[in-house]
Formats: C-alpha cells, sequence, structure tokens
C-alpha cells in the first residue's frame, strides 16, 4: 500500500485499536494520544506508528498548538467526545473527520428527537406529564454513560418508589419498548452520497440481559431490578426482510440532517440504536453521530461490509477509505471540520 503524507490520530480509548488498524492498512501513518499508563499497551500494536502521551487529557489543547502544524487527521470517538467534553471539542483546531454541527444536534436529547421525528423513524413515547404515563416506562437520567442510573418502572407507584434515587438530576420518562435491541452501524460518503451498512450489534447489559434465565419462579421475592450497564457487545445478524427498512431509515437520517444542519449534515460512521418488537417496526432510542464501540466486533469485516468489499472492511478503515478518496480527489475540505 502506498504511503500517504497524512497521519491518522485518535485517543486511545474506545476504537482507537479498529480505527489505527484501518488508517494503517489504507496506507496512513498512525498516531495516538493516550494517558501514560496505557502507553506499554498501544506499544503492542505494530500498526501504530507513533505514541504522545499526557498526564490528563484536559492537558491536550497544549499538545494540539504542536499537532496543528503537521498534517494530522483526528477521528473522533465516543471517549474523545466524553473526555474533552461538547465545547472543547468544537473548538479543536485539528483537522477533525466529521460535522461538528451534528455534535449539538446529538448532545441535546429534545434535538434529537425532532431529527429523528424529521425522519420519520419511530420513537418511544415520551412523557412530559406523570399523570399521562403509561406504563411500563424507563427514566432516563441526563448524562448518565452505558445505561447507568437508568430505572424501568411498571407503574406509578413503582416510578414513586425508585424516582428519588435519581435525587434532584434531571431526567426523561419514556415508554418502554419491549422487543429485541440491535444496533445497526452506518456509513455514510458525503463523496459518492450513499450509504452503507458495514455491521451490526447488540449490546450486552446487565443484569437486563441475564434475567430471561431465572424463571419468574426464581426471580419471586428477590426484587431484582433490571439495570443497563454495558458490559459487551455481541453480533446478529438482521433477518432480511428487514434489511431494505434498516438502509432507508439511515438515509431518511441522513436526508433529515442535511435540512437540519446545513448542507453537509451528518456524514461518516454512525448508529442508529435500535429496539425491534415483535410486529417488527424498528423504534430507535438514539442516534450516536459517529463510530460505535460496537464496530469492534467487526475489524475483520462483517457479513454486510463483505456484501460491498471484497476485502475485510471495518468500520475504521472505511473512514481511512473515505479519507484517502478524498485526498486523490482534492476533496478534503468536504470531509474535515
Ligand atoms: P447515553 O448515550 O445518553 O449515555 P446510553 O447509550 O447509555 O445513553 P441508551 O442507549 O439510551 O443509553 O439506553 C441504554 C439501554 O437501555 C439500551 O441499550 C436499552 O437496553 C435500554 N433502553 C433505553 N431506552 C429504552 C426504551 N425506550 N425501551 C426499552 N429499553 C430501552
Amino acid at each position: 500500500m502506498a504511503k500517504i503524507n497524512y497521519t491518522i490520530a485518535t485517543f486511545g480509548s474506545h476504537s482507537a485499536l479498529q480505527i489505527l488498524k484501518g488508517a494503517k492498512d489504507e496506507g496512513f501513518k498512525t498516531l495516538i494520544i493516550t494517558l501514560l499508563d496505557r502507553k506499554d499497551f498501544y506499544q503492542r500494536f505494530p500498526f501504530i506508528d507513533k505514541i504522545i502521551t499526557v498526564k490528563n487529557y484536559s492537558d491536550f489543547p497544549e499538545i494540539e498548538e504542536k499537532l496543528v502544524k503537521e498534517n494530522i487527521i483526528l477521528i473522533p470517538h465516543g471517549s474523545i467526545v466524553a473526555y474533552l467534553g461538547l465545547e472543547k471539542n468544537k473548538s479543536m483546531k485539528l483537522k477533525y473527520f466529521g460535522n461538528k454541527q451534528v455534535l449539538d444536534w446529538e448532545a441535546d436529547r429534545a434535538k434529537q428527537r425532532e431529527w429523528l421525528h424529521k425522519a420519520e423513524i419511530n420513537l418511544p413515547k415520551q412523557f412530559d406529564n406523570i399523570d399521562d404515563v403509561t406504563y411500563p416506562v424507563i427514566v432516563k437520567s441526563y448524562g448518565a454513560a452505558g445505561g447507568k442510573g437508568y430505572f424501568y418502572a411498571k407503574n406509578r407507584q413503582d416510578f414513586e418508589d425508585k424516582i428519588h434515587h435519581l435525587k434532584d438530576a434531571p431526567f426523561v420518562i419514556q415508554e418502554y419498548v419491549i422487543g429485541v435491541t440491535l444496533y445497526i452501524h452506518y456509513f455514510y460518503s458525503p463523496l459518492t452520497k450513499t450509504i452503507e451498512i458495514m455491521s451490526m450489534d447488540r449490546r450486552y447489559e446487565t443484569n437486563v440481559d441475564s434475567l430471561g434465565r431465572i424463571p419468574l419462579r426464581g426471580q419471586e421475592g428477590l426484587e431484582i431490578e433490571p439495570s443497563y450497564v454495558v458490559v459487551g457487545n455481541s453480533p446478529l445478524v438482521l433477518r432480511e426482510s428487514l434489511l431494505p427498512e434498516a438502509y432507508a431509515m439511515g438515509e431518511r437520517v441522513i436526508k433529515a440532517s442535511k435540512e437540519l444542519m446545513g448542507e453537509r449534515g451528518l456524514f461518516g460512521p454512525f448508529c442508529l440504536e435500535t429496539v425491534i418488537t415483535p410486529d417488527q417496526k424498528f423504534f430507535v432510542i438514539e442516534i450516536s453521530g459517529r463510530i460505535v464501540a460496537g464496530t469492534n466486533l467487526f475489524i475483520n469485516g462483517s457479513p454486510y461490509s463483505d456484501l460491498i468489499y471484497q476485502e475485510p472492511m471495518s468500520t475504521g478503515r472505511r473512514v481511512a477509505r473515505e479519507i484517502e478518496i478524498a485526498i486523490k480527489e482534492n476533496k478534503l475540505g468536504e470531509i474535515l471540520n
């Protein structure tokens, strides 16, 4: 693979290994920015050319001053958003793959719903007034990561008994959709204006995904509450008859993003987090506007990427491929922020 005079960089967490392996496979130089105590770990991987360590991610703006002068392209992932926060992400000066306008639409739950609603996506009902609620519901505090702090309520009494755990944190009350959870990983190319499904996963959440292993009889009297803390991801293939709607949802989300966020809208990797009900409808509980960690299952490609590519194509590698094509076609400005 020909060397390209650009370095692809990311922070040392989340999907960094996948992103940098994919970048190397596409002929880029690679850089990881990580905490000092992870240096030895990342050194194990020969596809990482350079490691820069920081004591704390809050020190990042200092090193950014130096990096900005080099040909470096940063690939954002969920941990970068979490470590630096929304404002620092937006004010970052490094070349950044993606459209930063999406960050505002994603971070605000109300805006996210407006976006998905415009895209004609089924959404779980949300209740503003406690007297209007139909049960069961899931109560979500703001800013909870990885499902931590969410609770399930089967009726008003159950809700009243549990709500004090959230203390004063703001929350939303959402219809609990009973079905199979499925996270669909898309890639939208702004260069070819096409959408691709790269892979799919299910999050494995404790303890909700294990409750079915204990019969109701065995649970009675134990007062086990479902919790939604993510511990891992497992693959799933979707019934083929549901695949056209999976593609169509992705397309509608992109179209709506262009109407709401300016011409470029959302591009690159994104994920629709869905629950599929017995009548085979997708309900979307959340959208992530970048690579999600579930794609790590598919460093060597997936059944879906295999339908499109003749070589192993992870989402990380697909990002690098897009950058490579943009460089060749002199369109880098179209995909960076
Ligand atoms: P955030 O990204 O805001 O931190 P999160 O990704 O931690 O959120 P969600 O994806 O919204 O959290 O939800 C976590 C889990 O809770 C889901 O994977 C799913 O199992 C469950 N869940 C969330 N919303 C619903 C719903 N409306 N109906 C049924 N289950 C839900």
